[in-house]
């Protein structure tokens, strides 16, 4: 049987068996955690213990934090239900946050994948009271990291409220909440190895949010609906395991890891990381790697293959049991090249011939050369050993797409 080879992990990391048994007894119990009776208690206590957990991992009071559906609901109701009436975002953000916000103006970002800091002071204005800033702390597809501290600042100083993304920072950058006040920040269970449909929206010192999701009073009136118990308990353990596995301590990473747990070395993973790139640019010196000047995650990579567009990669290599990401997005059965890397200046026939390899806990050295034997494959006989972005016909540009 063909090994699998999972290098999706900016997709959803694959859960922690630990998360697993602890999904599967949370479900066991019997109870609605607003219920006063001893079920009803029991199912609380997880959610609470959840909460706790997260909020030490991250440095913040557990009562400034709302369970929520994933990432895609915290997006949205931070920008619904915070009040404000302008919208600043990033040209590089996720779509959760892009068509929440249709008429935001957007904030164009670098060549470099980071933001552009000038353009941002220039949108603000002086007052920025009526005004909504969401830029992402690092990116999905490239993994460049923004400035946020900077940027924060700058939003605060013109009275702005500021959002953060840090669904993929999570677990791979230290977060601490003390020492960087955002006001509100995303996050989601399934990219650190928690279940899926799950995530949260951290809320900063003093600010609230009008719920979205009306019913009961759950989450302190911010989110109405049963909470989702196993999910958040299955959450809640996700983070402690990765607290643990990383030494993730209040306020930033510590050596002290423990080997006992399903754990994620990001040491590792970066050189597993590193090792793929510059093996591929060794031997595929027009292959691109977008974002790589920048300051990155440790675990991905963004890389075209001129000449070959990411679908028909994405189907070779998935028949060699490897699971990559296009680099681009599938609407309407129709690939289109990805709005992060257009942001960037790429082309779009090169944006067009991305993949998207993220590693994680369980990748390999394995995983990496299994990856790389098929991708030089398909390199040696459909690639072109020419950039797109190098041809300067526009009729043979558009027959290479
Ligand atoms: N934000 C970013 C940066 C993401 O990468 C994702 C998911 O890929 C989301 C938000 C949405 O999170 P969820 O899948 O939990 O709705």
């Amino acid at each position: 049987m063909k090994k699998v080879v999972y290098l999706d992990y900016n997709a959803a990391a694959p859960v922690r068996p630990e998360v697993i048994a602890a999904v599967a007894q949370a479900m066991a119990e019997t109870g609605n955690a607003s219920s006063v009776h001893h079920c009803g208690r029991t199912a609380r206590r997880l959610v609470e213990e959840a909460r706790e957990n997260l909020a030490a991992a991250i440095n913040t009071r557990a009562a400034r934090i709302v369970f929520t559906s994933g990432g895609t609901e915290a997006n949205n109701l931070a920008f619904k239900g915070s009040g404000r009436t302008r919208f600043l975002v990033s040209a590089t953000e996720h779509d959760s946050v892009l068509a929440v916000a249709p008429d935001a103006a957007l904030i164009p970002v670098q060549p470099s994948g980071l933001l552009n800091l000038d353009a941002l002071d220039q949108l603000l204005g002086q007052d920025a009271s009526d005004c909504f800033v969401s830029v992402m702390m690092a990116n999905n597809e490239t993994g460049v990291i923004q400035p946020i501290e900077d940027i924060l600042a700058l939003c605060h100083k013109r009275g702005a409220l500021f959002h953060c993304d840090a669904v993929q920072a999570f677990g791979k950058l230290p977060i601490d909440l003390m020492g960087l006040p955002l006001d509100f920040m995303t996050l989601s269970s399934h990219k650190i190895g928690g279940p899926q449909g799950v995530g949260a929206l951290v809320l900063g010192k003093g600010i609230e949010v009008k719920a979205q999701q009306k019913g009961g009073g759950q989450e302190r009136r911010r989110r109405g609906g049963s909470e989702n118990v196993a999910g958040i308990h299955g959450f809640g353990v996700a983070v402690r395991l990765l607290m643990e596995s990383q030494g993730l301590l209040p306020g930033g990473l510590s050596p002290l890891a423990n080997p006992e747990t399903s754990s994620l070395d990001l040491a590792a993973v970066q050189l597993l990381r590193d090792n793929l790139e510059n093996r591929i640019l060794a031997v595929a010196p027009h292959a691109g790697i977008h974002g790589k000047e920048s300051p990155r995650l440790p675990n991905t990579t963004s890389l075209s293959m001129p000449g070959v567009p990411s679908d028909i990669q994405l189907m070779a290599l998935d028949l060699q049991g490897i699971a990559v990401s296009s680099g681009s997005a599938c609407s309407s059965g129709k690939v289109q090249a990805s709005h992060v890397l257009k942001a960037m200046g790429v082309c779009d026939a090169e944006a067009g011939s991305v993949l998207r390899i993220s590693l994680g806990w369980q990748s390999s050295q394995q995983d990496v050369d299994l990856f790389l034997e098929q991708w030089l494959k398909l390199y040696e006989h459909k690639g072109r050993k020419q950039p797109v972005s190098q041809v300067s016909d526009p009729q043979q540009k558009e027959a290479l797409l």
